[in-house]
């Protein structure tokens, strides 16, 4: 017979030492210590990224994919081995499937010219949601203006969450593509988007995840998820900026027409016919951000060392902590309760423009969001101008949500 053991327990997650990996975070912003909650903008970068591109910079760099020399088969191994990191990360069947673009609207718009222009006529339905970014809505009006087809949106409820009913209602036989996102960066709603992605592919019809938001915070598995397309940047991944990347499933890939003609993307050039290259490379026009997606493939090591586990329970944790918090508050509004949340909280302070709520806040060196978010339809669904918008790390404490809170309290003392 075996007691339960009680005595051990799994090791708690240990933010303190995580700290200690972002210089960044032992900036002082006038006097006061950095509370950096803007991390659905941008998130922070810890110092194994930071050193691995300068280890690039210093001992590796060439071009890639065109010279036998030693250091351009270096870098050109190490770009190609950030990519199999990537697939790895989001559990893609193979790393062809991987294109490194500048980021989600660039991976976005790399869809709506590859796949949308040769696939999306007259005529036809692209569903999006309410709850999107203006680079998963713009992209797909411009191209429905230019073919004559048309947007269907799936709406949200006062919570914010997105209302599937009305979503599988949307579907007609013209329905040729879905594109929505796996997160609302506005009000961190986490959207059914497995599910949703059942229903369209049940129907024949494609699926790109917007996982801008997502990635950073959930582990991400393609295969599991089953869409065509899933989109993320590296700078809201503790990456540099200008890399992102788009996952496509090989056999759509193959069927998509180019985006951008140039060096790198061909197998042979005349003037009279070009031949594609093979995918990954046929949508990796020119010189990449080489740096970058080698930094962001260390990146990906960081969070998975760490576990995105691990960091879902924490971020949970302080989203929690907060939610708390702030329904404590008088005079605060919380914009955005689903159920099922990422770490983000959007809030209105009652007499207090946004705008000067986050001015304010900034005096105590605690950085937010205010404005619409990229997301102006969610803030017209609530008739808001805008929200402030506090977006948490796993790097983030409770003692700085307290620091928000405190902050708030004093721009009410002072503003409200
Ligand atoms: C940030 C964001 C984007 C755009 O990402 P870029 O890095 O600016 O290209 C798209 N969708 C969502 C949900 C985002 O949060």
């Amino acid at each position: 017979m075996s007691a339960v053991r009680t005595d051990v327990k799994a090791p708690a997650f240990d933010v303190e030492r995580i700290r200690g990996d972002f210089p960044i975070l032992k900036l002082e912003i006038g006097g006061k210590p950095l509370v950096y909650l803007d991390n659905a903008a941008s998130s922070q970068m810890p110092q194994p990224v930071i050193d691995r591109l300068v280890r690039y910079q210093t001992t590796q760099h060439a071009n890639i994919h065109r010279a036998v020399h030693t250091l351009s088969e270096v870098a050109t191994a190490e770009y190609e081995e950030a990519r199999r990191k990537l697939a790895r990360f989001i559990n893609a069947r193979e790393e062809r499937e991987v294109i490194f673009t500048s980021g989600t609207t660039d991976s976005i718009n790399l869809v709506m010219h590859g796949f949308g222009r040769k696939f999306i006529g007259a005529g036809d339905e692209i569903i999006l949601s309410t709850l999107e970014h203006h680079s998963n809505i713009v992209p797909w009006q411009m191209l429905a203006e230019e073919k004559g087809a048309k947007i269907r949106v799936a709406p949200i409820d006062d919570a914010g969450e997105l209302q599937s009913g009305e979503y599988e209602a949307l579907f007609n036989p013209r329905t040729k593509f879905v594109a929505v996102t796996h997160v609302s960066n506005a009000l961190g709603t986490i959207t059914p988007v497995r599910q949703m992605i059942a229903h369209a592919r049940a129907r024949g019809v494609p699926v790109m995840v917007d996982g801008a938001q997502a990635a950073p915070h959930l582990t991400v598995d393609v295969q599991d998820l089953d869409c065509d397309f899933y989109a993320f940047s590296g700078h809201k991944l503790c990456g540099p900026t200008g890399i992102g990347i788009l996952y496509g499933k090989a056999a759509t890939l193959e069927r998509m027409q180019p985006f951008k003609g140039g060096g790198d993307m061909i197998l042979s050039v005349t003037f009279e016919k070009t031949t594609y290259n093979t995918i990954p490379h046929k949508f990796e026009a020119g010189t990449p951000p080489i740096a970058a997606a080698i930094g962001l493939g260390a990146a990906v090591d960081y969070l998975s060392a760490i576990g995105m586990d691990a960091i879902a329970a924490h971020e949970r944790h302080l989203l929690e902590y907060a939610t708390a918090a702030f329904s404590r508050m008088a005079g605060v509004r919380i914009v955005g309760t689903a159920a099922n949340k990422a770490a983000v909280l959007s809030f209105v302070v009652a007499g207090v423009h946004p705008h000067d709520v986050g001015t304010l806040l900034n005096q105590y060196g605690v950085a937010v969001r205010t404005g619409h978010h990229c997301a102006q339809p969610v803030m017209q669904r609530f008739g808001l101008p805008a929200t402030s918008r506090a977006s948490f790390a796993f790097y983030n404490t409770i003692a700085e949500i307290d620091a928000l809170v405190d902050g708030i309290r004093n721009v009410q003392k002072i503003l409200a």
